[in-house]
């Protein structure tokens, strides 16, 4: 009879997986972890996590963890030591930097990292390289929102908190699925949704779990929100349903914004959604209508060419309404990474350091050189796209990479690896031999979040303490450590990484960060922006907007490139999806029992494209771009509507970015991953 293993420890921490930044309580004996539950306590997730989230922990001791360093020689990759890899990395940088300049250096960060190491991490590329080349993976994702929301706000973060659901009527949820990319949000917003006195609109191509839970469920052409939105616009004004005291007293812009929607051709714009222009209707007068409406956003509105327009009309209808600056309304982007959010704030961007401080004005320049002790550099650094063309033009010779499969998970796949063959030195920062890694001329094992600590910031800005469960595997160490180490081998001197001495440096350049320090984060954290004695904030915008007034901008439709250029040789649209079981890449999840559960990947298929094209449920598909192809089996489904397809990227055997494009979004240059001209046919698979 088997006897259950107790638990002699329990330590509690924040999930790794999505932007809802779970609370987690995670029992150890021996150094070993037995389980993970969540705590009723938990103002976040009250009890509750998702299949991610409690079960998708075992990734941490797989026996394929990089357990050395290793330096890639004669095309093997060799296990050294620490000495040796540091030795050979700062010699190659400072060759790099001194022949080339410091611009011929770059460094993708990780939303998998906590604060303190994203700090660090920008850091060491402004300080000590002397280069604004840095970003992260908010770049493939967020980046239009925080763009999008600064210009029409002044600050790109979520507005309210998802608690705001209690004192609200009618939420507009805008391309996103949270029930499998937001799950514990998702469970919300889908209570909510099923009460019956509430609005629920959802603005998605596909008919999602949410959807189906909806009073208005709005299934537009991908690629086409900025039609849509305008149209919504249009009747909230024609409709009388403006608040002109709020517009008039909070806001600016707003005269040649509504002159423009009174112009626009509502047969076209009718035309292109593929939306009744009733349904419009009725679901923009129930948003305008409702006591309180908050809305929240994902990927869906920004991985398209005109992303950060999509994102400035979310804006631009709660200013519309008068939906922000109280509790039950807002705009509340459903962040993806746990920590997207902590590390934008911590200054993983090319044009903005530590706190979304400008890096080309002259004042916040000079309080860089004075704070770092050096001359930090005024020029804007490339974005992740940027660095990819630099390697290709040659002027890139070094990457510096944490916690990011760009092979797998950036668009074009074929162009990203010609861009890693064309960088001299790549440095892969890694829990695993991810497909990225593959490509590196040097490997640092990296630590998980189980084995570290330091702090993430969620979807609603709430910084939360990451506390370290078990110890690094032998061989690897804490990712802050590993930059640490680097930066005092490049002669410049840091203290070793503590979570609260490095809290205490962010607290000192970061303005919202100014009262937040490890000892007063407690169970639940805090939300910034936090006041030298610790008060934080809960509701953004209350009396003022971070830039003054709110600003209205009109934006007309374009249809992307992407459709004008193929859609005659390739006439169905593809867009990409998450599912429950898998995260992102699937580094991590694949390598626990969340794998039993979902193994393969599948495309969506509407009954009728199946029918033409004499395709059966579980045949293989090929699908075709300019790019390449790939073969998927088909999943028969209405979920999609004829002429759209829908897949995953979790899965590297299918490597579905080998087919997508080179579109970005035109301000924020995340890529268009949302719409892909395909055509299809079935197959015999690989
Ligand atoms: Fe983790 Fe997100 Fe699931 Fe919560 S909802 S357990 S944060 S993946």
């Amino acid at each position: 009879q088997s006897k259950a293993i107790q638990a002699t420890d329990t330590t509690r921490t924040i999930c790794t997986y999505c932007g809802v930044g779970c609370n987690l309580e995670v029992a150890t004996t021996n150094g070993k972890i037995l389980s993970i539950t969540a705590p009723y306590d938990a103002e976040v997730n009250q009890g509750h996590t998702c299949l991610k989230g409690r079960y998708a922990f075992k990734f941490y001791d797989h026996p394929e963890r990089l357990d050395s360093p290793m330096i890639k020689r004669n095309g093997e990759f060799e296990k050294v030591s620490w000495e040796e890899v540091y030795d050979y990395i700062t010699e190659r940088f400072k060759y790099f930097k001194a022949e080339f300049g410091p611009d011929s250096l770059a460094g993708i960060s990780s939303s998998r990292c906590t604060n303190e190491e994203n700090y660090l991490m920008q850091k060491f590329f402004r300080a000590v390289i002397n280069t604004n080349n840095i970003d992260g993976c908010a770049r493939v994702c967020h980046s239009p929102t925080a763009l999008g929301m600064q210009r029409t706000y002044g600050t790109g973060a979520a507005t309210n908190s998802i608690d705001d659901l209690k004192d609200t009527n009618c939420i507009m949820v805008i391309g996103a699925n949270p029930t499998d990319a937001h799950p514990v949000t998702g469970a919300k917003l889908k209570q909510f949704a099923m009460k019956s006195d509430n609005v629920c609109i959802v603005i998605d191509p596909r008919r999602t779990e949410l959807a189906r839970y909806a009073t208005h469920h709005l299934a537009l052409r991908p690629g086409t929100n900025v039609a849509l939105l305008n149209m919504m616009i249009y009747y909230i004004i024609t409709e009388g349903h403006v608040d002109k005291s709020f517009i008039e007293s909070r806001t600016e812009g707003y005269e040649a914004f509504e002159k423009e929607i009174l112009n626009i051709d509502l047969d076209a714009l009718e035309a292109v959604t593929g939306v009744d222009r009733n349904d419009v209707k009725a679901a923009a007068l129930a948003y305008a209508t409702a006591p309180n409406a908050m809305s929240f956003h994902g990927l869906g509105v920004t991985e398209h060419s005109q992303g950060t327009f999509t994102v400035m009309q979310i804006a631009d209808l709660a200013l519309l309404t008068g939906n922000i600056g109280r509790r039950g309304v807002g705009v509340n982007p459903l962040r993806g990474q746990n920590n997207v959010q902590g590390s934008a704030d911590m200054g993983v961007q090319p044009h903005q350091g530590a706190g979304y401080l400008d890096v080309t004005n002259d004042e916040v320049n000079k309080r860089y050189n004075e704070f770092y002790g050096v001359t930090v550099p005024k020029e804007i650094g490339y974005k992740i796209p940027e660095m990819f063309e630099a390697a290709l033009d040659g002027k890139l010779k070094a990457i510096w990479i944490i916690g990011e499969d760009v092979v797998q998970t950036d668009p074009n796949t074929k162009k990203v690896i010609r861009a890693l063959e064309a960088t001299d030195l790549v440095i892969v920062q890694e829990l695993f031999m991810t497909e990225t890694a593959k490509y590196a001329d040097v490997i640092l094992p990296g630590a998980s979040f189980l084995e570290k600590s330091g702090t993430f910031t969620n979807g609603e800005r709430r910084v939360q303490a990451v506390r370290q469960v078990v110890e690094p595997i032998p061989g690897s160490k804490p990712d802050g450590q590993i930059i640490v180490d680097i930066m005092n081998r490049m002669g410049y001197p840091q203290p070793d990484y503590t979570p609260d001495g490095m809290l205490e440096e962010i607290s000192q350049i970061v303005p919202f960060f100014a009262g937040i320090r490890w000892e007063r984060l407690g169970k639940n954290g805090l939300q910034w922006p936090v006041a030298e004695d610790g008060t934080d904030t809960k509701i953004l915008h209350q009396n003022e907007f971070k830039r003054g007034k709110g600003y209205f901008e009109y934006n007309a439709f374009r249809e992307t490139m992407e459709l004008q250029d193929h859609a005659k040789d390739y006439p169905y649209i593809l867009t990409t999806n998450r599912e429950l079981e898998h995260y992102n890449c699937g580094a991590m999840t694949r390598r626990t029992a969340n794998e039993k559960i979902l193994s393969d990947d599948y495309l969506m298929i509407n009954p009728e494209d199946a029918k033409t094209h004499l395709i059966h449920e579980g045949d293989y598909v090929c699908v075709e771009s300019p790019r390449g192809k790939v073969d998927v089996k088909a999943r028969i489904t209405d979920e999609v509507k004829p002429g759209i397809l829908s897949t995953t990227f979790h899965f590297p055997e299918i490597m579905i970015n080998l087919i997508t494009g080179d579109i970005h979004d035109s301000e924020a240059k995340c890529p268009e991953y949302k719409v892909v001209a395909v055509r299809i046919r079935k197959s015999k698979g690989k």
